[in-house]
């Protein structure tokens, strides 16, 4: 079972508040273990970070390439970020599934090129507000998982890590109740245990993500089917960020 909390600055932050971020963390994760804690990074700063991201932290980009090599302007593969010692990165994030193309079929082939590169795919899904109302969440959220991870070997299972986002939750102060989390994380389980086996589903970490904060972690980390999170307002200041590992039970100083 893995236990993992993930920050996601999204675009915030310049360099040397980076630095300072990373500075501080390396100081609490020398008295922490039991987490996996992971930080989804601007790109311009990836290989920077990753070359002074203390034990215990793993760097993440926040999207990849879905192509190889070749006349992408802008684009940047799994390989590349594998040669800046990325630990691999944030895919299918409804900010750009909404606002930057990225259908399930891309995300499909993202995952496919992060796995392919022995990196990890931190693959998010989730409902919107409209879906959720209309009682669509499960049907949405299997949608989104069988186009990504149906077809992967057991040996890909293993570097990919589920997030479940809320769409209606992130960013938007408005967190997931602990219950309907867990319903959903039970539910992703489930669908993992169909097709993969329980054993390996077992070994699948789903993080929750949205709003979750300090005052709330405990409440969320606490539930079976919920190993972690992935955070991002709460991630940009250090002390918040430690104030959300902190929920979680398997925490050790
Ligand atoms: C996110 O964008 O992945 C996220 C969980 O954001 P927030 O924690 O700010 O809701």
């Amino acid at each position: 079972m893995r236990n993992i909390v993930a920050g996601n600055w999204k675009s915030n932050k310049l360099m040397g508040e980076a630095r300072e971020w990373m500075d501080e963390m390396a100081e609490w994760l020398a008295s922490h273990e039991g987490v996996e804690v992971m930080v989804g990074a601007p790109a311009p700063y990836l290989s920077v970070l990753a070359n002074v991201a203390p034990e215990g932290l793993q760097v993440l980009a926040q999207n990849v390439s879905a192509e190889g090599h070749g006349a992408h302007t802008g684009e940047f593969t799994a390989d590349m970020l594998k040669s800046c010692g990325v630990a691999g990165a944030i895919v299918g994030h409804s900010e750009r599934r909404a606002r930057y193309g990225d259908t399930d079929d891309r995300v499909k082939a993202k995952v496919r090129a992060l796995v392919g590169e022995g990196l990890q795919a931190v693959f998010c899904c989730g409902e919107t507000l409209e879906e959720r109302e209309a009682g669509h969440q499960e049907q949405v959220v299997h949608r989104q998982l069988k186009a990504a991870v149906l077809d992967l070997d057991e040996d890909a299972l293993n570097r990919v890590v589920v997030a479940y986002e809320p769409v209606w939750a992130i960013g938007t102060g408005k967190t997931a109740t602990s219950a309907q989390a867990q319903e959903m994380h039970g539910a992703i389980r489930g669908w993992l245990a169909d097709r993969f086996g329980d054993e390996k589903a077992a070994d699948v970490a789903i993080l929750y993500g949205g709003s979750c904060k300090p005052s709330n972690a405990a409440e969320l980390f606490g539930k079976a089917d919920i190993n972690g999170g992935l955070i991002g307002g709460a991630a940009l200041n250090p002390v918040d960020f430690q104030g959300v590992l902190a929920g979680h039970p398997d925490l050790k100083r």
